[in-house]
């Protein structure tokens, strides 16, 4: 293991704003629409949903920079700025003549980007008066988040956790709790939407989809409860630029400016906030850095599902988004990394794939815990198996560039740590992981009733 070279920032230099990228799209993302009368969704329509701040963040089409409350950025000093690490190990185990960097979000407490957003997000309702929150976790990293949120402003929470994540990582679950959140397995008997799937799959081991429905169903229902989403939605990526804002401060100090960026991809959160504040400068025509997003193989839908309007939860809650989908009933393989389980791309990132703006790559299983183990021993820490994606596409870039002998620089993020997720590390150390391939006819199935475009 060689030394690896950190640039730290001084609390100060925590970013005052975050960066809305909408305003300087060239094609700006169709509206979501209201289901029912096929209407554009206004800030007003969210107001039973979210907290009417987060409700106009998200249909922010003229700011492009919206300022952090200070109270927020006082609890960001918990943590925040994050650490940018030259990877020197790692570019020494691959042998690369490319630089490596990467933004350390796992140095949050709760081990991930999430609560760049679980924050805001919190503090949002409670200056509404909102007494209880309720929402939906993967692999336990947003309930996580949004439970220390919660905590921090007095809010009440309840937690629709994805079954199959439930069982495989307790510990998620005990996190939570231990921050006093209520955690419920999904689906679940409680709610409506629960119940009808378990009647119709009673082996639902649940996904992103079912916990939302359920989620958004209590929220509904519940007098001052509100609902918060931890991925997709426009106004979660723009709290999650503080990431890159910092980065390309830390580029500086490194005296490098990136070639590639790089960032997982479950709903869009963290690469949205790595990517967009380097993508304001290509947009701008002063640089043209390229931007990918790593999708697992099991659930593509960037690399493979088409552009349509679609839920976002898996019983038609949600408005209708414009995104790259696989179809709100698309059921991904039960991989490890729980968090990018997740069927839909968000509008945002959807246009801006569709207008050639960014890429996105899929890394099957596998290599993604090839990479993490490779990021282990040549740099120490021990990735979450979603952020393992971005450290498989970074490695597959590096060698590409050592290939056509044209050396990089390549800036990945590192979303979170894997030390709750051992048990993926144990089942792949013990050789039980598999690749799982989705075919086309599976996508063509799942999308065929979708509605267009228009
Ligand atoms: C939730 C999560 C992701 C995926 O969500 P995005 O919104 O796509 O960022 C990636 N990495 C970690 C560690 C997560 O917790």
């Amino acid at each position: 293991m060689s030394e690896s070279k950190k640039f730290l920032l001084p609390e100060k230099d925590i970013p005052t704003a975050w960066f809305n990228i909408i305003p300087s799209m060239p094609v700006k993302p169709r509206p979501m629409l209201n289901p029912a009368t096929k209407q554009p969704i206004t800030a007003e329509d969210l107001y039973p949903l979210f907290s009417e701040e987060a409700s106009r963040q998200e249909v922010n089409y003229t700011d492009n920079w919206i300022t952090i409350p200070e109270p927020v950025r006082d609890l960001y000093k918990i943590w925040r700025p994050t650490p940018l690490v030259r990877a020197r190990g790692l570019e020494k185990a691959l042998g690369t003549s490319s630089h490596i960097y990467y933004k350390n979000e796992s140095v949050s407490p709760v081990g991930s980007h999430k609560l760049n957003s679980a924050i805001p997000q919190a503090y949002y309702c409670k200056e509404q008066g909102v007494t209880n929150l309720t929402t939906e976790t993967g692999a336990g990293q947003w309930g996580a988040a949004l439970s220390l949120a919660s905590r921090m402003f007095g809010l009440e929470l309840a937690v629709y956790m994805v079954k199959v994540s439930y069982n495989q990582k307790p510990y998620r679950r005990s996190i939570m709790q231990t921050y006093g959140a209520e955690v419920i397995a999904s689906p679940s008997m409680s709610t409506k939407a629960g119940r009808k799937i378990i009647t119709d799959t009673p082996n639902h081991q649940g996904s992103l989809g079912t916990a939302i429905s359920e989620a958004v169903e209590l929220a509904m229902s519940t007098p001052n409860c509100k609902y918060a989403l931890g991925s997709v939605l426009n106004h979660v990526a723009l709290h999650q630029t503080v990431i890159g804002l910092e980065a390309e401060k830390q580029m500086e100090m490194a005296g490098e400016y990136p070639d590639i960026v790089i960032g997982c991809f479950g709903g869009g959160s963290n690469f949205s906030g790595i990517a967009f504040p380097f993508m304001r400068h290509n947009l701008s025509g002063d640089r043209s850095t390229r931007f990918i997003a790593a999708e697992p193989a099991s659930c593509p839908k960037l690399t493979r599902g088409v552009l349509q309007y679609d839920f976002g939860d898996e019983s038609g809650y949600t408005p209708l988004i414009p995104m790259y989908t696989l179809g709100h009933n698309f059921r991904p393989a039960n991989i490890h990394a729980g968090g990018l389980r997740y069927h839909g791309a968000g509008a945002v990132i959807s246009q801006l794939k569709s207008d050639g703006l960014m890429d996105a790559v899929d890394i099957p299983q596998l290599e993604s815990f090839e990479a993490a183990t490779l990021f282990a021993k040549s740099e120490g820490l021990i990735p979450a198996p979603e952020s393992s994606h971005a450290i498989a596409a970074a490695i597959r870039e590096a060698r590409r560039a050592d290939e056509e002998g044209r050396p990089r620089t390549i800036l990945f993020n590192l979303s979170g740590h894997g030390l709750i997720d051992m048990t993926a590390y144990d089942r792949y150390l013990a050789g039980d992981l598999a690749n799982y391939e989705v075919t086309d006819e599976e996508v063509a199935a799942n999308t065929s009733t979708l509605e267009p475009l228009i």
